[in-house]
């Protein structure tokens, strides 16, 4: 099974879809808890890194390899 890689920027689709509809997320700020922001409602929440990896369905769209800085 493949590792589930994510960073900074990073659009996620989580296993349970967000109240208003919408399950992108995007990934705000990284850390010992790892913040998230809903694109349907801009709402965003701060999830510890474990619980975050569990409910981690796939990246859907990686913010390092998209743009590649220099
Ligand atoms: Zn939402």
């Amino acid at each position: 099974m493949e590792r589930k890689v994510f960073g900074l920027g990073d659009i996620v689709q989580m296993k349970k879809p967000h109240p208003c509809g919408s399950n992108e997320m995007e990934i705000i700020r990284m850390g010992m808890d790892i913040r998230i922001k809903c694109t349907g409602c801009q709402h965003s929440v701060l999830i510890p890194r474990a619980k975050f990896e569990k409910n981690l369905k796939k990246v859907l769209k990686s913010a390092a390899a998209e743009e590649p800085q220099g």
